[in-house]
């Protein structure tokens, strides 16, 4: 087998500062853009960080057309809604203002009003056929209200799909936005919860693409154009993840504690955007792939603060959950970084044992997760072991994230992991 020799740094450009969102008229109007959809969810209809937009928008004399029926869990069918929406409106450019499902619906109105196909046509193998995007999309800018998943540097967009009841997604970098906005202002409202999960979920993506197979162990693409956005862990990713780590183990506690904190606010923002360059090359794995038939098999938790007040296990809850018995388990491929990650997170490694390296670094996150008000594992959200043999097979299908697990993991192992995340401390 030949194995991958190259790698590659794909990003969104990315303008910082407090109240850039009002400067996002010039940044359409620099594309070329007179008719412009913008993607929120129905939470978000009549915020600020929409007025904002649509003045900016409107105030350079751009159309701007407002769709706020992007679904917070973001399904077949709801992606389906806004590309009707996009079809008709014949826009040529997108904006997406709000968390990842936003963006992500918007990433989907605009692909398949670019570039129409059946639905499952660009849909990840196996669940859809995966047929790379024929070309590049209309301009798409990013606006984060959450400090959270980074989909505004990355060309994945992710959903359920219901006749399945599987998670699932469409990956390409054509989808990348031109530009992420990341405006501090936009998340001086976010709930406690909301906060600290978004910033695990974060962390999480850092430690993952740090800790992912590295990309010289992947088997080499038969077609440059086959080259996958989730490359393993590469000196690229590396730089980017790292200082997500440090910045978010620095400021999450703060920022969770004193939401007025504008400048920790920013830097846990900015660090999100630096994890999403980070796992957005470099892929993410166990965590991600397990984090998934979690969230999809709530039965009726409901976190403190959600603005939802449906039962839900939060992407990122679900995701850190998972995350201490994965990096116990993943330590023994390269105890080195392992020890990196939590030296990143604070933690004296200056005399740790190359065989202790899992067990430090879980407590590092154990450590966070408790200060930040999670819940102690899966038991704590309603699952027990006879759940089990469901989330392994639930986790089975997200073969894109788990097989870039630097051991492998098989249902035995998976098993394992699960049992192991049902209590934390
Ligand atoms: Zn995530």
């Amino acid at each position: 087998m030949k194995l991958e020799n190259a790698f590659t740094m794909d990003t969104s450009s990315i303008k910082y500062g407090q109240g850039v969102t009002r400067e996002i008229g010039y940044d359409m109007e620099e594309q070329g853009c007179r008719r412009v959809m913008v993607v929120t969810d129905r939470n978000l209809g009549k915020s600020d960080p929409i007025a904002v937009t649509l003045e900016a928008l409107r105030g350079r004399g751009i159309d701007a057309v407002l769709f706020d029926q992007a679904s917070v869990e973001p399904t077949d069918v709801s992606f389906k809604e806004a590309i009707a929406f996009a079809v008709k409106g014949k826009f040529d450019g997108y904006v997406a203002v709000g968390g990842g499902s936003s963006m992500d619906t918007c990433k989907a109105a605009n692909l398949y009003a670019t570039h129409p196909a059946d639905f499952m046509i660009y849909v990840n193998p196996p669940v859809g056929k995966g047929t790379p995007v024929p070309g590049p999309l209309k301009p798409m800018m990013a606006i984060p209200t959450t400090a959270g998943t980074g989909s505004e540097t990355t060309g994945v967009t992710i959903f359920d799909y219901l006749e399945m009841g599987a998670k699932t997604g469409i990956a390409s970098r054509a989808l990348r936005p031109i530009r992420g906005i990341i405006d501090p202002d936009n998340t001086r409202t976010l709930p406690k919860m909301v906060a600290a999960c978004t910033g695990l979920d974060q962390l999480t993506h850092a430690l993952e693409a740090l800790t992912a197979l590295p990309y010289n162990r992947r088997p080499a693409p038969d077609h440059p154009r086959l080259r996958p956005a989730y490359q393993g862990a590469n000196p690229i990713s590396h730089v980017w993840a790292s200082q997500a780590i440090e910045m978010i183990s620095k400021n999450l506690v703060r920022v969770v504690e004193h939401p007025g904190d504008d400048a920790a606010r920013g830097e846990v923002m900015l660090a999100a955007t630096y994890a999403g360059i980070g796992f957005g090359n470099g892929g993410v794995h166990l965590a991600h792939g397990m984090s998934y038939p979690v969230s999809g098999m709530v039965r009726d938790y409901v976190p403190e603060g959600y603005p939802s007040g449906h039962p839900i296990v939060p992407h990122g809850m679900a995701v850190c959950l998972n995350a201490p018995a994965v990096f116990r388990f993943t330590a023994q491929a390269d105890p080195g970084i392992h020890l990196y990650c939590a030296r990143l997170m604070g933690r004296d490694v200056s005399r740790a044992k190359p065989e202790a390296a899992g067990e430090i670094l879980a407590d590092a996150i154990v450590d966070l997760m408790r200060k930040v008000g999670m819940p102690n594992g899966l038991k704590a959200v309603g699952f027990g072991p006879q759940d089990v043999d469901k989330l392994v097979e639930g986790t089975l299908p997200q073969h894109r994230v788990t097989k870039l697990s630097p051991r492998p993991a098989g249902p035995e192992e998976l098993r394992q992991l699960f049992l192991n995340s049902m209590t934390l401390w």
